[in-house]
C-alpha cells in the first residue's frame, strides 16, 4: 500500500522533527499546508490566484479554496507512492473534503498519526523558554538552564524575560484552541481505523522508532 500519510501533533509534541525523519526516511514528499499555499500563489494555479484574492485581502482562505489548493498538489505525479500531509486537514470540512478528492485521485490516506504528548508536559515545554535581555541567549527552565541560576552563561547577565508567545496564558490558549481542533479529526480518523497513536514524550529517536514500527508494517 502506498504511504498516504497525515501527520498530528499538538505544537510541542515534536512533530517538525519527527516529519523531517519521515520524509528522509521514506523518500515521500512533505506537503505543508504553508508551503504549497505559497506555490500555488507563486506558480499562479487555478487556486493559487483564487487564495490570493483572499490573502490579498486579509481575510481567511475559505475551506473550499484550501481544499482546491490540496486537491492540486495531490494530483501531481510525485505523490503516486506516497505523500505526507502536514497541517491539513485541520478541521472536519477539510477532513471529508480530502476524504472525497483522495479517493478520486485514488490517493487516500492509508494512515493517520498522532504524536501524542499531555498537555501539562506540553505547557513545562511551550512555556519553558527565556531569554537574556543584555545579549538575547536563550534558555529553557527543563531542557537547557543557566549553568547558575539567575546568570546568563554568555554575558553574566541577571535580566532574563519571556515573549509574549512563550507566557503560560498566551500558550494554553494555543493549546486549548489546537485540541479543540483536533479531538474531532481524531474521532474521524478513529473510525475509519485509520488512526495510530504514539507516546511523543519519550526521546525524540525513540518517538521516531514507534512511527516506523507503525510505517513498516503499512508499507
Ligand atoms: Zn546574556
Amino acid at each position: 500500500m502506498a504511504l498516504n500519510l497525515m501527520l498530528m501533533g499538538l505544537p510541542g509534541a515534536g512533530k517538525g522533527t519527527q516529519a523531517e525523519k519521515i520524509v528522509d526516511e521514506y523518500k515521500i514528499p512533505h506537503i505543508s499546508t504553508g508551503d504549497i499555499f505559497r506555490a500555488a500563489m507563486k506558480n499562479g494555479t487555478p487556486m493559487g490566484l483564487e487564495a490570493k484574492k483572499f490573502i490579498d485581502k486579509g481575510e481567511l482562505v475559505p475551506d473550499e479554496v484550501t481544499n482546491g489548493i490540496v486537491k492540486e498538489r495531490l494530483a501531481k505525479d510525485d505523490v503516486n507512492d506516497g505523500y505526507m500531509l502536514d497541517g491539513f486537514p485541520r478541521n472536519m470540512a477539510q477532513a471529508e473534503a480530502l476524504d472525497e478528492f483522495g479517493k478520486e485521485l485514488g490517493k487516500s490516506l492509508s494512515c493517520v498519526i498522532n504524536i501524542h504528548v499531555d498537555p501539562e508536559s506540553l505547557m513545562e515545554r511551550l512555556t519553558g523558554r527565556y531569554i537574556c535581555r543584555d545579549c538575547g541567549a536563550t534558555y529553557h527552565k527543563v531542557f537547557n538552564p543557566t549553568k547558575v541560576e539567575g546568570t546568563c552563561d554568555r554575558c553574566g547577565g541577571h535580566e532574563f524575560f519571556q515573549r509574549e508567545d512563550d507566557k503560560p496564558e498566551t500558550v494554553k490558549n494555543r493549546l486549548d484552541v489546537n485540541i479543540k481542533m483536533n479531538t474531532p479529526l481524531l474521532d474521524f480518523y478513529k473510525k475509519q481505523g485509520l488512526l495510530h497513536e504514539v507516546n511523543g514524550n519519550q526521546d525524540i529517536d525513540k518517538v521516531f522508532a514507534d512511527i516506523k514500527e507503525i510505517l513498516d508494517q503499512i508499507k
